[in-house]
């Protein structure tokens, strides 16, 4: 039998063991593996554990690895057979924080299905979405298709860190080191959204980052306006003047050669992105504001995730205390940071910026610059088998064409993908813009839960159904 003719009774199955499922995934979500937190240490390891006794029950052979942090969990699993890909599933046990904790409606940790304002049912626990959620409807889908026929449609190794909430820092040394059995032909993530509640994506692009600390100094000491004003520079001037300087009245970033290599949509892209109609009314007014802060010339859509931008993300100087002190400070200082877009280099970026304002800088000031972080943007191709194979399946479980769509932030577990083990990576995931990840009342859509689990378990047929690459 094909494995298309096996995917009703897999969903079938889905759909009758759903109350087992989401039993399941309360089991994890009851966990409190907050990985940024040492007194949660024991959680994490606790977490990983959990998992990897629940995962070898659907046949994989499982391990909970030590890293120089939390665990890692490698799962592995023959089920193709000769011609069917194998896949590389990433996902990550670790949670955010709870603070502050009397914002919560209810306990994070002990989850529940609660009804949202306007009716959906909810899933509300920290993890629920961000990233427990998200990799059970993976696991789940495997588990349906073990238990309808006796294996797994294609060759599946799990990896699943418990360090992403906290830079990953220890699992991508791990990926270096273990990179021979990790080989596969390519990678999947859950740990993206949704267009919308009812419109399925695959995201194929992720801005990258440079972030920048500026220090601005002038006078030997702080100095008395009355005595100074008037005289002396004052850096908090000098750096809000040249700050006020980075944008021009169209918004457009003004420091000389930013936009070099930054190329538009592709025709086809753009007119799918126009279609979906996204308005300052639907994106922005829900956060207090109407008009779009971009370049005027480019949709919002466009701003938010195919442009490059810049913001100033603090500003420290001066007298910042209770009632008031007449001071000319020595210093004063911006943290700054650029979303990157693909064809911008990160280091070209970073020395255009500090050129920009070493060559603003009056006599009597200088400037002293601090690198916080750097990532390259990432672009997939947007033509390849696995990623249309996933597109028809998600098309033909939410009814809806899946979008091909642009993630604003960066999810560096994809580079590293890339870089430690040459695959590209498929990234799939039923989160919504209004889950609250990171927040406190982090919920998932019961509907993104339960569509979910039929929607990876419908891609796994089309993977083997779909030539290799
Ligand atoms: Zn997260």
């Amino acid at each position: 039998m094909s494995s298309a003719q096996q995917l009703q009774p897999v969903l079938d199955r889905i759909d009758a063991d759903f109350d087992n499922s989401l039993a399941r995934l309360f089991d994890l979500l009851r966990i409190k593996s907050i990985s940024a937190d040492p007194a949660f240490a024991e959680d994490c390891k606790k977490a990983a554990d959990h998992l990897a006794r629940d995962i070898a029950t659907l046949g994989f052979a499982t391990e909970v690895r030590p890293t120089a942090g939390h665990p890692a969990i490698v799962a592995k699993a023959n089920g193709g057979g000769k011609g069917r890909p194998h896949v590389l599933f990433y996902g990550h046990y670790d949670v955010q924080p709870v603070d502050p904790l009397n914002l919560w409606h209810r306990p994070p940790f002990e989850p529940a299905v609660t009804d949202h304002a306007d009716g959906r049912k909810i899933i509300v626990a920290r993890g629920a979405e961000d990233d427990k959620g998200q990799l059970m409807t993976f696991v789940e889908a495997c588990r349906a298709w073990k238990s309808v026929t006796g294996s797994l449609p294609v060759d599946i190794t799990i990896i699943i860190e418990g360090e992403e909430e906290i830079g990953s820092k220890n699992f991508v040394p791990f990926l270096e080191k273990n990179k021979a059995e990790l080989k596969a032909d390519f990678a999947l993530v859950c740990d993206t959204g949704m267009w919308d509640r009812n419109t399925p994506a695959i995201t194929t692009s992720l801005r990258g980052l440079v972030y920048e600390e500026v220090w601005i100094k002038a006078a030997n000491r702080d100095l008395h306006s009355g005595v100074f004003g008037g005289g002396a520079q004052n850096p908090i001037r000098v750096l809000t003047k040249i700050l006020g300087g980075l944008f021009d009245d169209n918004n457009r970033i003004t420091i000389p050669g930013f936009y070099d290599g930054v190329k538009d949509l592709p025709p086809d892209i753009l007119a799918q992105w126009s279609k979906l109609n996204l308005t300052a009314e639907t994106f922005l007014k829900p956060i207090g504001l109407s008009v779009p802060a971009g370049e005027k010339d480019r949709l919002l859509i466009e701003q938010l995730s195919s442009r490059p931008t810049c913001d100033v993300n603090g500003i420290i100087g001066g007298y910042t205390g209770e009632g008031s002190k007449t001071v000319i400070p020595a210093q004063a200082s911006a943290k700054i940071s650029f979303r990157l877009v693909v064809g911008q280099d990160p280091d070209k970026i970073r020395k255009a910026f500090r050129d920009y304002v070493t060559a603003r800088l009056p006599k009597d000031c200088k400037a002293e610059f601090g690198d916080h972080s750097s990532a390259p943007a990432i672009a997939l191709d947007w033509n390849t088998k696995p990623l249309a194979a996933a597109r028809r399946a998600l098309t033909d479980e939410w009814g809806k064409e899946a979008i091909l769509m642009g993630c604003g932030a960066s999810i560096p577990i994809v580079s590293d993908f890339k870089r430690t083990l040459g695959l590209d990576t498929v990234l799939v995931g039923f989160g919504l813009d209004d889950d609250n990840i990171h927040s406190p009342n982090e919920k998932y859509d019961l509907t993104s839960f339960h569509k979910g689990i039929r929607s990876w378990a419908r891609i796994l047929s089309a993977f083997a159904d779909a030539p290799k690459g």
